[in-house]
């Protein structure tokens, strides 16, 4: 039976059952699959060198890999070193020099390496006294009849898998197949914006021709993505048209007299933005999106003080304990001067403690403002009235979640806060259907935080500012990167050799050493033994978690050392200095948050960045956060120097591999495409809404995919 695009890559030729087993751990089942199993970088190969020249980088730069053509000089000598252990040796030669080579434990090179043979040798060369030479590069054999690819692609692998077999295989697929591939992109489409087809897209980004033909392949295949989502989510977004919970305009100046503060001009917009859509006769779906501090409590409070006077309860969920009970707190000041009641909900209350709250929760004449975790809503409580429901997801931004919460309750009104300010031109991926409302200006007299950037070279300096810090009574926040992230994207075993083509400069040789949290609190608790010094990180219980985090807030705790897991919000006035170690390793926007975690009292504060990278791109976006200070800016900076899959990777909207297959999204030159291929979506949703017309059949059922991709991971 010949293969077509869904057949199982068991079927293939050469692929048994252990083989299928590894394709299946990298998510291949079907020839698709494996066709769009794109490379995760090049290997620029063509570029050969001679033996002098390559001996010539390696002594001014080190080792760097380098492709040779060489001739094998004489029979290669072969020796079992002890048991298991066997080396194979020879020279081999060109026109300028001799390089002596050298593989380990690969007794099968035997039939392959003879006197004369000529191959292309691709690895790191090294000087040992005068001696030139190469350990284990990676051979191909130079043969008349076929010619040596110039750019060679670089598979994310799994165990059993080499790059070699997996090559293959994608070439097999697209022998196979690739004349039946259909283009999903309306010719108009690709005529108009200057898009290679389907097909050549797939062969060039697999086995590019030239460097010019991987560049096209790229921007089809990344327009093509980014086309799609903005199809589905521009589908997504059209008007809401079921009702809400209706209710009636209202004088807002009770609440607004009580307030110790006028409200900024942000903060005023978005509360009429708020009340429009409460009054309006359908449902709210709107994101409340503003900096750490940015004011969005009272905003909220405003919007559930409308619904209070319309008769109806509010529902505030957070995503811990400790910020529902900080929203609580903070709620009820508010609401307690105008004798509006509220009540908080969480997991640590006693049996009878809960019962009541339900209880007044379900009384007509109970609580009017409920606050609680996520679970407040899944826990069967009976709310007597519920029209608004707010949602505060601090630093998580999984809008494709939201939608199955609100489907809980079909009429009630929704609000989202997010601390996370997303670039304009991301927000249509990023908010889906929801209406946004930005509070992009701070209250006034808020402190800016003095940001540094500083290398390993400071750390005595550094150590004697903490001691500064806690010497008049301040604490200290140290947030190392986390230890288990760093093996989920370890790297293949070559990758350091990889030429980066794909503009992924980290992956290359400079990627400085991963301080470790663990050891680093142990470094600390010793340096600091008079003080108390405690370590949070990812794999805590929940509970052990929010009781280290308690006793910081107590101030208890001088010195917190933690992964980013101290991002969800904590207000701990007292904190003036936030260090951040392996700084390059976090987003642009991450780091302004943890930034906003000092700067809270009255006191002078401070973000030291700690980097050793030597990449000016990681140098350079760390001088942004020096110089701004406005999340907005941050965001639409870090979007220009890295493109938006940063943005959308850490910011949660994009969570896994396969949700929403933003496989390609690289770097910064990507984010034109993005424009390009959002405006393109628009304009054509404006003539054929639905995608009914029969040239779009293919792409009507590739957007179905994606909503369905999307509506999979809500939970
Ligand atoms: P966010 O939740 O956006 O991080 P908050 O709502 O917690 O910010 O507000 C941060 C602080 O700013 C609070 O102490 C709040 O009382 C204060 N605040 C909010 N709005 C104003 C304003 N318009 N003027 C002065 N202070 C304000
Ligand atoms: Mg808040």
């Amino acid at each position: 039976m010949p293969l077509d695009g869904t057949s199982l890559v068991s079927t293939m030729r050469g692929v048994g059952e252990a083989r299928a087993r590894a394709l299946a751990a990298l998510g291949i089942l079907t020839v698709n699959d494996l066709l769009h199993h794109y490379p995760r970088g090049y290997q620029c190969r063509g570029d050969v060198r001679t033996v002098e020249s390559a001996a010539e980088s390696a002594r001014e730069n080190g080792a760097l890999p380098v492709s040779l053509i060489l001739t094998v000089s004489a029979e290669p000598s072969f020796r079992v070193i002890r048991r298991g252990m066997s080396v194979l040796k020879f020279r081999a030669f060109d026109e300028t020099g001799v390089c002596e080579i050298t593989y380990f434990n690969q007794n099968y090179l035997r039939d392959i390496f003879h006197t004369g043979g000529q191959f292309r040798f691709y690895g790191k060369m090294t000087l040992e006294g005068g001696r030139k030479c190469m350990s284990a590069p990676i051979w191909e054999a130079v043969a008349p009849e076929r010619e040596l690819a110039a750019i060679v692609p670089v598979y994310p692998l799994s165990a059993g898998l080499s790059q070699k077999v997996l090559s293959q295989l994608i070439r097999e697929a697209i022998s196979a197949v690739g004349a039946q591939m259909a283009d999903t992109l309306p010719p108009d489409v690709l005529r108009t914006q200057s898009l290679c087809t389907l097909r050549f897209a797939i062969e060039n980004i697999h086995f590019p021709a030239d460097r010019a033909a991987l560049a096209r392949a790229r921007r089809r295949l990344i327009f093509e993505e980014f086309f799609e989502m903005g199809l589905a989510m521009c589908a997504l977004s059209q008007p809401e048209t079921s009702p809400g919970v209706p209710m009636q305009p209202v004088e807002l100046s009770p609440f607004l007299a009580q307030l110790p503060y006028h409200l900024t001009g942000a903060q005023d917009r978005s509360v009429r933005e708020i009340a429009a859509d409460l009054t309006g006769g359908g449902r709210m779906n709107r994101i409340l999106m503003g900096d750490v501090g940015s004011g969005k409590t009272v905003v909220a409070a405003a919007a559930a003080y409308i619904a209070a006077q319309n008769g109806y309860q509010t529902a505030v969920m957070a995503p811990t304990e400790i910020l529902a009970a900080q929203h609580y707190r903070e709620l009820s000041a508010l609401f307690a001067p105008l004798g509006i009641q509220t009540a908080l909900l969480t997991g640590s209350l006693t049996a009878a403690q809960k019962r009541r709250v339900r209880e007044s929760i379900a009384a007509a004449d109970g609580a009017t403002v409920v606050v609680g975790t996520h679970a407040l809503l899944s826990a069967g409580v009976d709310f007597a009235r519920l029209g608004l429901v707010i949602e505060d997801e601090q630093h998580r931004f999984g809008v494709m979640q939201r939608a199955s919460l609100a489907e809980k309750d079909r009429c009630a009104h929704m609000l989202v806060m997010s601390a996370t300010p997303i670039p304009r031109t991301l927000s249509l991926v990023a908010c889906g259907g929801l209406a946004v409302s930005r509070l992009d200006e701070m209250p006034p007299g808020r402190q800016t935080v003095d940001t540094f950037v500083v290398d390993e070279r400071y750390r005595t300096r550094l150590h004697a500012f903490i001691r500064k810090q806690t010497d008049e009574g301040h604490q200290v926040y140290i947030v190392c990167p986390a230890v288990e992230e760093e093996k989920k994207e370890k790297l293949p075993d070559n990758a350091e050799e990889l030429a980066s083509i794909l503009i992924d400069d980290e992956t290359a040789d400079e990627r400085p050493q991963l301080k470790s949290a663990v050891e680093y609190a142990g470094e600390l608790a010793a340096e600091f033994s008079d003080l108390s010094v405690a370590f949070v990180h990812g794999r805590m219980k929940p509970a052990e978690k929010d009781r280290v985090m308690q006793a910081f807030g107590a101030g208890e705790v001088q010195i917190l050392v933690s992964t980013t897991v101290i991002e969800v919000g904590v207000n701990v006035p007292n904190a003036t200095l936030m260090i951040v170690e392996n700084a390059e390793r976090f987003g642009l926007s991450q780091l302004h948050q943890l930034r906003g975690r000092v700067g809270r009292g009255a006191e002078k504060s401070y973000c030291v960045l700690v980097s050793d990278s030597q990449a000016d791109t990681a140098q350079v976006r760390l001088q942004v956060l020096k110089k701004n200070h406005d999340g907005y800016a941050i965001a639409e900076e870090d979007l220009r120097l890295r493109g938006p899959g940063d943005i959308l990777r850490t910011g949660g909207v994009v969570r896994q591999h396969g949700t929403m297959p933003l496989t390609l999204v690289a770097g910064a030159a990507e984010s034109d495409v993005m424009e390009q291929a959002f405006d393109t979506a628009r304009a054509l949703l404006a003539e054929d809404p639905l995608l009914e017309r029969p040239e779009h059949a293919a792409l009507c059922r590739a957007v179905r995919e994606v909503r369905q991709a999307a509506a999979s991971t809500m939970n």
